[in-house]
C-alpha cells in the first residue's frame, strides 16, 4: 500500500518525483500518511494507522520520543518532581497498561521509559524522523497534502513530501500563555513561566510569587513553600482543591465509578462538595477565596498538599495581580508585596504555525480550531489532529481511540466511500461540539471534555462509519 522501504522510511527509487506549484520538487509517498509528533498522541497515531495497514512516516523536531515528558527536550514542560495528575489505568494506553510494580500517580521518568517501551514494542521508531521539524503543511489536489520539512534549527535544504493523510500530534502544553501587566518590563525581580521551573532549588531561599492555580500552579507553590522564604499564590478567583485520594482510591476512579453508574452531574457535584466538605473542609477559614463556581465548571486540580501548606502558612493566599512596580508587585486589594522571584503558572496555548488559519477555519489563528471530536475540521477528511484536549482524566487512552477512529476512517475512504461521505458530512454538520458540562469562559477550558462523554461520542462516531 505504500512506497515506503522496510523500515517505512521515504525510499527516494519507490517514491515518483513531481512538483508543486512553486515548481518546487516533491517526492509523492502515495498512500502513506504524516505524522507530526512523537509525543504520546504521535506514537499512539502511528501504532494504530500501522495496525490498519498504511505505511507511515512521522516527524519529530526532538531527538527522542515522549513529547511533554521528555524531560530532555528543551519546550520539556515537566519539573523534577512532575508525577501524573491522572491515576495510572485512566492515563495509560488501553492495549499496553503501566506495570502494576508502579505507583498510582507515576513519576515523569516512569512516563517516559513507558512511551520508550511503548515504540519499541510496537517497533515505532524506524517510522520517526527524529530532529526533523515540520515547517509548512499545504492542502493540495484530491485531498492530499504536501508537508515541508527542514533539520530542527533551520540547518540543511528544506524537503517537500506528498501524503494521502496528516494527523497532527503537536502537542498544546509547549507554548507559553503570559499575562500582560502594567510596569511587568520595569519589573526588576527575576521573572519566568512555569515552563522555565525545572528545579526547587531555583526557588531557594528566595521570596516566591506564583501566578496561577492550574495544576503546575499549585504544585510550584507547594514546592515554594518548603524552599522559599516566603510564597504567595496568587489566584484570579477561588479553586476546588480536590484530594489526589478519596476512601483511599486515586479521586479520577472514584469519579469514574460515578460516571460508570451514570450519576448526574447536579448529584456529582454534591457528592464532591460533601467529599471536600470532610476533607479539606471551608477553603475560606484558611483565608482560601471562596469559589465563584460549582465544582466540575473549572479543570479539576488535584493536590493534596495546596491547603496542608496554606493551613502551615508556608503559601500566603493572594488576589490577582493588578500591575508591577520596580521592586514591588500591587494586588488587586491594593496591597504590595516584595517578591523576588515571580513564576507566571499561567499555561500554554496551541500553535500551528505549520498551517495556513484558513484551514481550521480559524482566521484568529489564535489556536483555536473549531473540530468535531476536538479532532476532525469540515472541509478537510484527510486531516486529523489528535491530542488536543484536555480531560478530567488521562490523555493517552484518548488519543489512541481517536486515531483508531481515523484509521478506520482512511480505511473507509478506500473500502466504502459512502460511508467516508457520511462521516464528513457529520463533521460539517458538528463541529464545535463540546464534551464536557458547563465551564468557565477562559482558555484554559477551549478543549476540556469530560473522557466518559468524549468516549462514548468516539464510539457512537466508530459504530456510525462502521454500520454494525
Ligand atoms: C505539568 C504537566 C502535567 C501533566 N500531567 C498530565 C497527566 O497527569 N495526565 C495526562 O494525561 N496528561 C498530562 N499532561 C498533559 C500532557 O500534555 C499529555 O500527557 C501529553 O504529553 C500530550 O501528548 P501529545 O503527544 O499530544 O503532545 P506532546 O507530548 O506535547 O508531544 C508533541 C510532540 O510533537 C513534536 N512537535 C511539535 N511541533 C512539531 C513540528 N512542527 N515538527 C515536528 N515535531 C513537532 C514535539 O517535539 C513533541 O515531541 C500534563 C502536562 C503538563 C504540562
Amino acid at each position: 500500500m505504500s512506497t515506503s522501504t522496510d523500515h517505512g522510511r521515504p525510499d527516494p527509487e519507490a517514491t515518483s518525483p513531481t512538483a508543486n506549484s512553486d515548481g518546487r520538487p516533491v517526492s509523492d509517498r502515495g498512500d502513506t500518511v504524516c505524522v507530526i509528533g512523537a509525543g504520546a498522541s504521535g506514537l499512539t497515531a502511528i501504532k494504530n494507522l500501522r495496525e490498519h495497514g498504511f505505511g507511515v512516516d512521522c516527524y519529530e523536531r526532538e531527538t527522542g520520543v515522549g513529547g511533554a515528558w521528555n524531560w530532555r527536550h528543551d519546550r520539556s514542560p515537566v519539573y523534577a518532581s512532575t508525577h501524573l495528575i491522572s491515576s495510572k489505568p485512566f492515563t495509560q494506553f488501553p492495549d499496553f497498561p503501566m506495570p502494576d510494580s508502579w505507583p498510582d500517580y507515576p513519576h515523569h521518568g516512569q512516563v517516559l521509559s513507558y512511551f520508550e517501551r511503548y515504540a519499541d514494542h510496537f517497533d515505532l521508531r524506524s517510522h520517526i524522523w527524529f530532529g526533523t521539524e515540520v515547517i509548512r503543511v499545504e492542502p493540495v489536489e484530491g485531498e492530499r497534502w504536501d508537508v515541508t520539512t527542514r533539520s530542527t534549527g533551520g540547518y540543511g535544504p528544506e524537503r517537500t513530501a506528498r501524503y494521502a493523510a496528516v494527523v497532527i500530534a503537536n502537542g498544546h502544553n509547549w507554548s507559553p500563555k503570559l499575562p500582560r501587566y502594567e510596569g511587568l518590563e520595569q519589573f526588576r525581580g527575576e521573572i519566568m513561566h512555569a515552563s522555565s521551573y525545572k528545579d526547587p532549588a531555583q526557588l531557594r531561599g528566595k521570596r516566591v510569587l506564583v501566578v496561577g492555580a492550574g495544576n503546575t500552579g499549585c504544585d510550584i507553590a507547594v514546592e515554594a513553600a518548603q524552599q522559599a522564604s516566603r510564597c504567595w499564590h496568587s489566584t484570579r478567583r477561588g479553586y476546588w482543591y480536590a484530594p489526589k485520594y478519596v476512601l483511599g482510591r486515586p479521586a479520577d476512579q472514584v469519579n469514574d465509578t460515578l460516571l460508570a453508574l451514570r450519576v448526574p452531574l447536579r448529584v456529582r457535584q454534591w457528592l464532591y462538595h460533601w467529599t471536600l466538605r470532610l476533607t479539606v473542609g471551608d477553603l475560606t477559614r484558611f483565608g482560601l477565596p471562596k469559589p465563584d463556581h460549582r465544582v466540575y465548571e473549572t479543570h479539576p486540580i488535584a493536590n493534596s498538599q495546596l491547603v496542608y501548606y496554606v493551613g502551615h502558612g508556608g503559601i500566603g493566599p493572594v488576589p490577582d495581580v493588578a500591575r508591577f512596580h520596580p521592586y514591588a508587585v500591587e494586588l488587586a486589594d491594593g496591597r504590595e508585596i516584595d517578591p523576588e522571584v515571580v513564576v507566571f503558572a499561567t499555561g500554554y496555548l496551541p500553535r500551528f504555525e505549520f498551517l495556513d488559519a484558513s484551514v481550521f477555519g480559524d482566521s484568529a489563528g489564535a489556536g483555536r480550531p473549531t473540530l468535531w471530536l476536538n479532532a476532525f475540521t469540515p472541509g478537510h477528511p484527510t486531516l486529523a489532529v489528535a491530542g488536543l484536549l484536555q480531560p478530567d482524566s488521562g490523555l493517552f487512552t484518548l488519543s489512541h481511540w481517536q486515531t483508531v477512529l481515523f484509521a478506520r476512517l482512511l480505511t473507509a475512504r478506500r473500502d466504502r466511500p459512502e460511508r467516508a461521505a457520511a462521516f464528513a458530512q457529520r463533521v460539517r454538520d458538528r463541529a464545535g461540539e463540546r464534551y464536557s458540562g458547563p465551564v468557565k469562559e477562559s482558555s484554559r477550558h477551549w478543549f476540556e471534555v469530560g473522557h466518559a462523554d468524549y468516549l462514548r461520542a468516539v464510539q457512537r462516531a466508530l459504530v456510525e462509519l462502521e454500520g454494525k
